[in-house]
């Protein structure tokens, strides 16, 4: 089903009903099981879950960069302004990569070639991709260096990864995303190796050109507090399904599905010190063997024998919001 949680306009891009699956020598793990959203110009969304929701395997399909073998797509689309991808040729895929979505990953030393400069990394893809000169493109990247903020770039452009500190690899990783100009950015977990004061001029400087540029803007995270933070929207992910999707400020104004509401519960706040933190019990379940009903339910306090068998569909709730609970609107009343 389509996120029909926005009132109908272009997006920019739009996954319906995504389902991918890993042939393990274990068994098929179901990674992806009916994914659906949209993203539009300008907008951020914030995907959010816990580790193994499935929220960077999406973005790997998107960019057509999962691994295949093991990675199976078993079905659904994904446009892009309203063109498939999952049909495309490489070669299509490839234009589509870099000028139309580009990606930041988590880690910004793995992602960058530590043995080439930095400069060299950014240059690259404007002489391959936009035909420009050796001059032309080092003018370029040292334009887009300090556009990230990378003090002194026009000497810093000749250093190699190891030389640049955490923060200013994670600045060089956002400025080589944006060399070819997307329209669309995927951030997955841009801040995890970062100190809490660089995290924060990260997400600043993603949100400052994100508004600059009107760009779409995917941020998957585990953090709620730099999704308040940024966020229009958010797309929350558990056990490779959205099980619920909102504005960010009526998500936080009252949360539509069990697990959100847990999420949020186990955020430490200071009006509750001396107070027990509440963490939500168990474990996500294995994607080997996802249980039956609600993959939510051995770990949902208003869990009924309902849930134990039928598996809720994700249904409007109101004020543009859905939810994948049976039980959501008595959820969003009681919150
Ligand atoms: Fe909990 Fe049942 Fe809702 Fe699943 S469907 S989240 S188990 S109340």
């Amino acid at each position: 089903m389509l996120d029909q949680t926005l009132p109908e306009k272009e997006a920019l891009l739009e996954i319906e009903n995504l389902h991918v699956e890993f042939r393990t020598s274990d068994g098929v793990a179901n990674v992806l099981n009916g994914v659906s959203y949209r993203v539009h110009t300008g907008e951020t969304l914030a995907v959010l879950g816990e580790s193994g929701s499935g929220k960077s395997v999406t973005a790997q399909t998107i960019m057509g960069i999962l691994d295949m073998p093991p990675a199976v797509i078993t079905e659904g689309s994904i446009r892009f302004r309203g063109e498939e991808l999952l049909t495309a040729s490489a070669n299509r895929r490839m234009e589509i990569r870099g000028d139309g979505v580009a990606m930041i990953f988590q880690d910004a030393l793995s992602a960058l070639n530590p043995v080439f400069t930095v400069g060299f990394q950014i240059e690259e893809q404007l002489r391959v991709r936009r035909g420009m000169s050796r001059k032309e493109a080092r003018v370029r990247a040292i334009e887009l260096l300090d556009l990230v903020r990378i003090p002194a770039a026009k000497s810093r452009i000749k250093d190699y990864p190891h030389q640049f500190s955490g923060g200013m690899r994670q600045r060089a990783m956002i400025a080589m995303s944006l060399a070819l100009d997307p329209e669309l950015l995927i951030a997955d977990e841009p801040t995890t190796a970062l100190d809490v004061t660089v995290q924060v001029q990260i997400m600043e400087l993603l949100a400052e050109i994100q508004a600059e540029r009107h760009m779409g803007l995917i941020l998957i995270t585990h953090d709620l507090a730099v999704v308040a933070e940024v966020a229009d929207r958010i797309a929350v992910m558990y056990a490779g399904r959205i099980v619920e999707q909102a504005d960010v400020n009526e998500l936080f104004r009252a949360p539509g599905h069990p697990y959100t509401e847990a999420l949020m519960n186990s955020i430490p706040r200071l009006d509750l010190k001396g107070q027990t933190l509440k963490t939500i019990t168990g474990l996500p379940p294995s994607l080997l063997n996802i249980p039956p009903g609600c993959p939510f339910h051995p770990r949902c306090e208003r869990a009924e024998d309902r849930c134990r068998t039928e598996r809720p569909i994700q249904h409007n709730i109101g004020f543009g919001r859905a939810s994948a609970c049976h039980f959501a609107e008595e959820v969003v009343s009681r919150a």
